[in-house]
This record gives C-alpha cells, structure tokens and sequence, in this order.
C-alpha cells in the first residue's frame, strides 16, 4: 500500500482539500479529503488525474519535425504521408521499440498516463510477415512496460489503398493484413501484452479507406468486447472519395452501416454536417481529437462547439507525435476554436467557468471511455494514475484550483508537470522520468542511422 496526500486535487466531484490516495496493486483504493497527512504519507500540494493520449502511432515520433520544407506541389496531408511511408518502410523493430520507449517517457513527463496505441506497423521491411506476427506489438508492449505508461493496444486492420477495395500501393506493405491474418495478429498481440500490468486491448480498422464493408463486420467480432477505433472524415479529400464510393460521407456511412456505441472511438471526426455532428454525438461514441496533429497536417477545425452542445464526449491524442503535451493538445483545442469562431473562451462550460478545467474533465472522461478504463479520474478502481504541479512555478504561483489549471493549459509552456504516477508506480520525479537520458541515448542513435 502507498499512501500519497495532496494539500489539492480534483476529484471527479471536483476540487477537495487535504486529500489522501491510498493505492494498492496499481489501482486507486481509496480517496479521502480532508484529512492531515499521517506517518509515512508522501506529500504534495496541487494532484490531478493522469490523461489518456488515446490516439497515437509511436513510430511517427522518429519523423516529427521532417516534414516542415515545402514540396513542389499542393503540399498537404497527402505529400505528408509519402515522407511518413517513406520512414516507416526503414525501420527495424529495434528501432520502433527504441522511439517507443522515448516516445512514452515523453508523454509521461507531459502528463500522459495511458496511450491508446492504433499500432499499423505489422511486417518486415520488404512486407513479408514474421514469424511472430506481433514482433511489432511486442516491441510496443516492451516500450510501455520500460515506460510505465499504460498500454491500450489497438492492432490497425489495413487492406487497401483506397475506397472500394483499391489494392494497397507498395509504400503500405508493411500494414497489409487479410482477415484471417488479421485474426492470427490479434491472438498474437493479446498474448503479447498478457502480462502487462493495466494494459488491455481494442481493435483499430484503419479507416473506410483500408478496410472494405464486409471486412468491417468481419473483424468487429476480434475485439472481443474491448474498444474499437477508427480514423474518420480528417481530410476533405476523404470525405469526397467516400461520397463518390458510397453517396455518404464517412461519419454517415459509419453510423448507418457499423454498430457504432459506446466502444466506438472516430478518430478526428474533422468534417461533418451538422446531422452528422448530432447522431454522433448520440451514438456514445468519442470523438477522438487530435489538434495538434490536425493543425500540423492541416486537416480543419472539428466543430467542437456543436458537437459539445449536442452532448458529444471527446478525447485527446497526439497522433502523429509531431509534439507531446497535454496541454498543447487542450491548448490547441481552445485555440481552432478561438480562430474559427472570432471569440475568446469558447469550450468553456458556461459564464464564470473555467476553460482549461472544461478541457481537462472532458477529455480525463472521454479518454477514459475509450480505451475503455474501469473508471475515470482520482476515485477508487480507477488505476493509480496520478500528475502533481510545481505549485512554484511561475505560471502557476499564487494561484488556486481551475486558475491552476488554466496557467498549466495557456500559460506554462514545459516545466509544470513535478511528478507522476503511472499504476502506483512514481515515474516522473521533479519534472524528469527515470528513463529520460537512456532513452534519449538509444533514440539519438536510431535517428542519427535512419535520418542520414
Ligand atoms: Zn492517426
């Protein structure tokens, strides 16, 4: 049993005082506020729940800032993707456990405290299948286990190219998988995190682009319960291919014709009409945002507001891992938000509310939900998931709870994340995981080979 105490911390009620956590077996066991620490209680003073990145490809993290010059063409998502094939064709699965790992600590530093993994790096190089076919999900479980971070792992389904069963290009070689393939790799990668700690497993269809309708049902079944993720409507380019396909845009063509519920997270949802933004907020499913990657790729602007007022639940992801924040990705969401709309506070749950807080308490649920977690937020059965602030630094200095979280959110920059707690197990201390430098060591050498 560990016992940590907190002179703050939101709860899922809200913010309490003199609260202490009480933790077994990496889950939360107990919460009680308004108590004085007693012997052996490790102190601080501002605690708030750990957030899920709920939509991440770890080996993108090797390619950040390798995009940025201008092609010789309309340089969009697409020119994008040609230099993201073009690096995820040369790396080894050493390599992908080595971005993994430094990939996860980040995250950790950041605030992040799960990672819903939508892994689609399956095959060899020349994309011949190994002979385990979770050799990859095994580098990506071993890189969650060194972190500490818990692992959703989303094992991607991908076929074609494009709508319509289009056979897959070359540069998808290493994503390919029939459904019988597909059902041998979910086997494979449930055993692969088996004896992970707090880790589970969902299933990740790419996209309607990747997967055929008769694919679709027939895969449904393999996640067995668990959470089922999708990419959705990001690109205007997409939703005009699915028209010309289906005569629906890729929102509706989901809603209409897949068992969308509660389990069901649609990966950026960026384009939407606004029946479209009501059934799926209705539906229960999460909008799985990612806005800095949105921003990056220049995707558009989800319509947040709408889909907010329509009763909507949303998540947060840092996708491509261009970079990794979790307040970055709250900040980013406010901001489209702000430009779109010409007005300031837009996420806001009402007069006199806190943005940031808003932010955070969606996005701690939704997150939650869709990598499908026993319980959200600082409250017994929730695993131990745990950030604390530096109460002195300069953004947060003289402030109390929402003010708290929204200097982290608008203000901070890096620096004000102190320690975390992933599991029960302290990971982060005074800013710093454990693992920082000998991850930065074994990526720097990744990098230094793949990028030459
Ligand atoms: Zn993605």
């Amino acid at each position: 049993m560990t016992r940590l105490h907190f002179a703050s911390a939101l709860l899922p009620s809200g913010w309490a005082n003199d609260v202490q956590v009480a933790i077994t077996a990496g889950a939360i066991a107990a919460v009680t506020a308004d108590v004085t620490p007693a012997a052996g209680d490790e102190c601080h003073a501002i605690a708030l729940p750990g957030l899920a990145s709920l939509h991440s490809h770890a080996f993108q993290r090797g390619m950040a800032g390798l995009a940025e010059q201008r092609g010789d063409r309309a340089d969009t998502f697409w020119t994008w993707r040609e230099t993201m094939y073009r690096f995820a064709l040369a790396m080894t699965p050493d390599d992908v456990a080595d971005v993994a790992t430094l990939l996860y600590v980040e995250m950790l530093e950041q605030g992040f405290t799960r990672v819903g993994e939508f892994h689609y790096l399956h095959h060899d190089r020349d994309g011949a299948h190994y002979a385990d076919p979770a050799e990859m999900a095994t580098r990506i479980a071993q890189a969650a286990d060194a972190s500490g971070i818990g692992l959703t792992l989303l094992p991607s389904f991908y076929a074609h190219g494009s709508f319509g069963g289009a056979a897959p290009h070359d540069g998808q070689r290493r994503f390919i998988n029939s459904v019988d393939q597909f059902a041998t790799l979910m086997a494979a990668s449930r055993k692969a995190i088996g004896k992970l700690p707090g880790a589970n497993i969902g299933i990740a269809p790419h996209s309607l682009r990747a997967a055929a309708p008769d694919e679709l049902a027939a895969i449904i079944p393999l996640a067995n319960g668990g959470p089922v993720h999708i990419h959705a409507a990001e690109q205007v380019k997409e939703v005009e291919d699915c028209l010309a396909w289906s005569g629906q845009r890729p929102v509706q063509w989901l809603l209409e014709h897949a068992p969308v519920d509660q389990r069901w997270c649609l990966i950026h949802a960026t384009h939407m009409t606004e029946h479209e933004i009501r059934a799926l907020a209705k539906s229960g499913a999460t909008a799985g945002l990612c806005p800095v990657t949105e921003a990056s790729l220049g995707d558009g602007i989800f319509p947040a507001r709408e889909f907010l007022d329509a009763g909507g639940s949303f998540g947060v992801g840092t996708d491509s891992n261009v970079l990794v924040g979790v307040a970055d990705e709250l900040r980013q969401l406010e901001y489209g938000q702000r430009l779109k709309h010409r007005a300031r506070n837009v996420l806001s749950g009402g007069v006199g509310r806190s943005t940031g807080r808003t932010l955070f308490d969606d996005a701690v649920v939704g997150g939650a939900r869709a990598l499908a977690q026993p319980a959200a937020g600082l409250t017994p059965g929730a695993r131990a998931d745990i950030v604390t602030l530096d109460a002195a630094h300069p953004s947060l200095a003289g402030r109390a709870r929402d003010a708290v979280i929204d200097g982290w959110i608008f203000a901070a920059g890096s620096g004000a994340v102190d320690c975390v707690w992933a599991g029960g197990n302290k990971v982060v201390e005074g800013g710093r995981h454990r693992l920082r430098q000998s991850a930065r060591n074994r990526f720097n050498i990744a990098m230094r080979r793949l990028v030459a």
